[in-house]
């Protein structure tokens, strides 16, 4: 059997933390690596040891780094190499233990062409896809690249004559973004809700679910606002469709942690649309609702050991909820920012879990994904975990960088999302969520009334002239009404 003794991590930030937690309380040391801007990032002081890479996405660097600091695994987090099949070779032909699933599988799957096939095969229920002309009466279509990911790629086609156009801009973006200019047809269903599951399998056979994730609440085609359970998940459907992820990981012998997207019609049909051969960014809601940590499971499974669970040991408590922290200006069309984090204060409390790339004074530069930190909780009910993360996103005071703080607040206050009327669209069709509310005090007044010493008291402060930061915090007057 495999041991694992050092693990080096090829990730950044909030990911890449979250893994060393569980490194130690298992007793395995940690590496990171980073880049040069990187160099005085939370993630690297957070490791045991570091090493310098140049790119995250140099294969070369990374496993001279294993070699350098004598790490006999590697975990890649998501994004960067995680779903990349050379890479997960090149850590087998250099001795090191890659956590995630066959390099075969990743391939497989990371079709999106090959993907479907396998899932019909194996009687999972897919999207109506098309190589070519689809018929006249399938319109709305979508077009996507057979290798994409992140959105990239996708158009939707509302009319016959606009198919051949799509198909080239497509083709061309495809070619771009993942080498690969390669297009297929696909049917649009309209109004769907973005439901995964997470599966797991070990190399002894076992193969299980552990319960669905909806995120639904997406901009640009990505999340932003994860849960589990799903509101519109009854006991007979999330059986049925927790049997089809099974049923779609066990046709490619999945071994390690996995997600399989499904979205769901209105009309309560479910269809595959793609399989994530890597940990989720939004798999702490899974660990909060079922006691579970992911990150050691994938350790012991790539060990070769068991997982500690089996299928009718899995059970779910309660309701969890994660909102993505973005440096970014929802006002602005989402736009990212940059600049250096003057104050960090995020909530505590019960129930409240934060998985954080950032901290006080950390730089938020333009190399990177915005996102700054993971803000979780979990409460008996929805309508609980719905009230706690109000509080725990009214308390969260980040200054210095634009964020999405405020937005998030608007997003889960709605009454449509409490009610759990959301589908894909849900932004989309709620645009004035993105304007702030009158009562919003803006940023800067805050930064200023923060910054500001005692000969120039909090002068550019909407509040008031003479308040400090600290009076403003105090006064509860900086949130949401
Ligand atoms: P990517 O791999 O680029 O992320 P996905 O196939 O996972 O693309 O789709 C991303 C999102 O796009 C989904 O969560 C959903 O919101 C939307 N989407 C994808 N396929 C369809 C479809 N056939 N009909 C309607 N919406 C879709």
């Amino acid at each position: 059997m495999v041991m694992i003794h050092k693990v080096l991590v090829a990730n950044r930030g909030e990911i890449a933390i979250r893994i060393f937690h569980t490194l130690r309380e298992m007793g395995i040391r940690s590496v990171a690596v980073y880049t040069e801007v990187d160099g005085r990032s939370l993630h690297v002081r957070t490791a045991d040891e570091s090493s310098r890479v140049e790119n995250y996405l140099d294969t070369r660097e990374i496993l001279r780094a294993a070699a350098e600091t004598g790490a006999d695994a590697i975990h890649p987090g998501y994004g960067f190499l995680s779903e990349n099949a050379a890479f997960a070779e090149a850590c087998e032909q250099a001795k090191l233990t890659f956590i995630g699933p066959r390099p075969q599988t990743i391939r497989r799957m990371g079709d999106k062409l090959e993907s479907k096939r396998v899932m019909k095969d194996a009687g999972v229920p897919v999207v109506p896809t098309w190589d070519a002309e689809p018929p006249a009466n399938a319109y709305p279509v979508l077009v996507k690249a057979v290798g994409g990911g992140g959105g990239k790629g996708m158009r939707l086609v509302e009319h016959p004559r606009d198919l051949n156009e799509a198909k080239a801009a497509a083709s061309r973006e495809a070619a771009k973004a993942f080498n690969d200019d390669r297009v297929f047809v696909e049917k649009y269903i309209s109004n769907p809700r973005h439901i995964e599951f997470q599966v797991f399998g070990d190399t002894l056979g076992s193969v299980i679910h552990v319960f669905e994730r909806e995120c639904s609440i997406q901009r640009r085609h990505q999340k932003i606002i994860e849960e589990t359970p799903s509101p519109a998940v009854s006991p007979d459907l999330r059986a049925k469709m927790g049997e089809a992820a099974v049923a779609a990981a066990r046709a490619v012998g999945y071994v390690g942690a996995g997600t399989v997207e499904f979205i769901l019609s209105p009309d309560g049909q479910f269809y595959f649309l793609e399989m994530n051969t890597r940990l989720q960014v939004e798999h702490p809601v899974t660990e909060m609702t079922t006691g579970l940590d992911l990150v050691r499971e994938q350790v012991l499974v790539a060990n070769g050991q068991p997982l500690s669970i089996k299928q009718t040991d899995v059970r779910q408590s309660g309701h969890s909820l994660e909102c993505r922290i973005y440096a970014e200006v929802p006002e602005e069309n989402f736009r990212p920012d940059t600049g250096s984090i003057a104050v960090y204060r995020p909530p505590t409390g019960p129930g409240i879990r934060l998985d954080s790339g950032v901290e006080q004074d950390s730089e938020v530069g333009f190399h990177y994904d915005p996102m700054l930190a993971k803000l979780i909780v979990w409460a008996p009910t929805r309508d609980a975990s719905i009230e706690r993360m109000q509080r725990a996103l009214s308390e969260f005071v980040l200054l210095g960088v634009r964020n999405n703080i405020e937005f998030l607040h608007r997003v889960v206050s709605h009454a449509d999302f409490k009610a759990g009327k959301i589908d894909t669209h849900f932004l989309e069709h709620h645009a004035e969520l993105r304007k702030p509310t009158t009562t919003e005090i803006p940023v800067e007044a805050l930064l200023a009334a923060s910054l500001t010493s005692s000969d120039s008291r909090g002068h550019r402060g909407t509040n008031g002239a003479d308040q400090t930061f600290d009076d403003v915090w105090q006064s509860g007057a900086w949130r949401n009404a």
